[in-house]
C-alpha cells in the first residue's frame, strides 16, 4: 500500500492533496479518534495543522499551536516516535482553550525530517481505552518515512518549478511563462467575455545607469521596478520581466479606461520612488504602451505589438507616459 501510495503521488498536486494521500493510509491501518499533521513554523516554536481529520474539537485560532506545553508538539520536543499516554503528561492538546475532560487520550506521535531538517510531525490520538502496540508504531514509521520521501520530492519540485517559472533577479514571471499565461488568460477572457489590457512598460536610459553607477546598481533599480509595478496590482494580474529593463503586465477584466489610471500611476511612482543604493541616488522615468483585448485584436501577439508600438510613441514623446494604443493613429 506505501508503494502504491508513492506511485500515486504526482507532485504538480497541491500539498493538502498529497497530505490526504497519507491521511488515507494511516485511516486505513489505525483506529484513531483524531489524526493531525503539522508543520513547525519558521519560528521553530509554533506549528501549523496541515490536515486533521477526526473528532476535530478546540482547533487552534489560524491552525497555529505552540509545541511546547502540548500533546501535538510532543514528537517535536521528543524528537522521536512517541507512543503514551497523556496521564503521564498532563498537557493540553493545542492550547489552554481545550477542555480538560478530554486529555486523558493516548496518542502515537511521529516526527517528520526532510532532508535532515525537522519539518513537521504525525500525531494519532485515542480518546478512549484503546492503546497503540508496538506493530502500530512500527508501521506509523514506515509511514512517516515514505511521507518524509514525498514531502521532500515535493517541496524540491516546488524549488525547481519556482526557479523555471520566475525571474531569478525580480522574482517576476520570466519570458515564456507569461506567453503562456498570457495566452491562457485570452482563453478565458474569450470564454467569459472579459476584457484584458496588454501594459508593456521599458524604463527610459537606463543604460545610463549601467555605465555611471555600475551594473548592481542598475539590477537594483530593475529590482525596485518591478516591485512598484507589481505592488499596484491585483494579485490575480500577470506582471513579467519581458526582457533586461522592459517588463509585461496583463490586467484582468478590465478596460482602456481604468487600466490607464493604474498604467500612469505605475508611472507616477517610478518617477517620484528615490532611487537609492550605497548612499547613491538617482531619478528614472519609465515608458508604457497599452492595448486591449478584444477591442484591438484578439490575438497575443498582436496586443503585445501593439502595446510595443504605444511603448516607442511614448519614447517618441520623451518618455515616462503611457500611450494608448489606437490603430487610426500612427
Ligand atoms: P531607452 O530609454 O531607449 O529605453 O534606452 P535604455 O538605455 O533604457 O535601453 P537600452 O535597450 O539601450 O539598454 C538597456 C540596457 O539594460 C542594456 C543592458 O545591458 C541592460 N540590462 C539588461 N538586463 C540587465 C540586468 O539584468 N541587469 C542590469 N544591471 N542591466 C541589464
Ligand atoms: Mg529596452
Ligand atoms: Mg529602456
Amino acid at each position: 500500500q506505501i508503494f502504491d501510495l508513492l506511485t500515486q503521488i504526482n507532485l504538480s498536486q497541491s500539498e493538502s492533496e498529497i497530505l490526504n494521500k497519507f491521511r488515507n493510509i494511516i485511516h486505513y491501518y489505525f483506529k484513531y479518534d483524531c489524526l493531525t499533521i503539522s508543520a513547525i513554523n519558521s519560528d521553530g516554536k509554533n506549528a501549523k495543522i496541515k490536515l486533521i481529520d477526526g473528532i476535530k474539537k478546540h482547533i487552534p485560532s489560524e491552525n497555529n499551536f505552540n509545541i511546547n506545553g502540548t500533546i501535538n508538539g510532543l514528537p517535536y520536543i521528543k524528537n522521536e516516535i512517541i507512543n503514551d499516554s497523556n496521564k503521564k503528561y498532563n498537557l493540553f492538546r493545542f492550547s489552554s482553550n481545550d477542555d480538560k475532560s478530554e486529555l486523558q487520550n493516548n496518542f502515537l506521535g511521529i516526527p517528520i525530517y526532510l532532508n535532515e531538517t525537522l519539518w513537521g510531525a504525525i500525531l494519532i490520538e485515542s480518546f478512549g481505552n484503546q492503546v497503540f502496540n508496538s506493530r502500530d508504531q512500527r508501521l506509523l514509521g514506515l509511514i512517516a518515512k515514505a511521507m518524509q520521501t514525498s514531502m521532500s520530492w515535493f517541496v524540491e519540485y516546488q524549488n525547481v518549478y519556482e526557479d523555471a517559472i520566475k525571474d531569478g533577479l525580480t522574482g517576476l514571471l520570466n519570458h515564456k511563462t507569461y506567453i503562456d499565461r498570457a495566452g491562457e488568460e485570452i482563453e478565458r477572457a474569450r470564454r467569459f467575455q472579459h476584457q484584458l489590457v496588454f501594459l508593456i512598460y521599458d524604463l527610459d536610459k537606463f543604460k545610463r545607469v549601467n555605465d555611471t553607477l555600475g551594473h548592481p546598481y542598475g539590477d537594483y533599480v530593475i529590482k525596485t521596478t518591478a516591485k512598484i509595478i507589481k505592488d499596484n496590482v491585483r494579485s490575480i494580474d500577470l506582471v513579467a520581466r519581458y526582457g533586461g529593463e522592459e517588463f509585461s503586465v496583463v490586467l484582468v477584466n478590465t478596460n482602456k479606461e481604468a487600466a490607464t489610471t493604474v498604467a500612469k500611476r505605475i508611472v507616477r511612482n517610478i518617477a517620484e520612488h528615490n532611487f537609492s543604493m550605497n548612499s547613491k541616488e538617482v531619478d528614472m522615468t519609465i515608458s508604457c504602451g497599452l492595448s486591449e483585448y478584444p477591442k484591438d485584436s484578439d490575438k497575443l501577439k498582436d496586443l503585445i505589438q501593439y502595446a510595443d508600438e504605444g511603448l516607442y510613441k511614448t519614447k517618441d514623446n520623451g518618455g515616462n507616459d503611457v500611450t494608448i494604443y489606437s490603430s487610426t493613429s500612427s
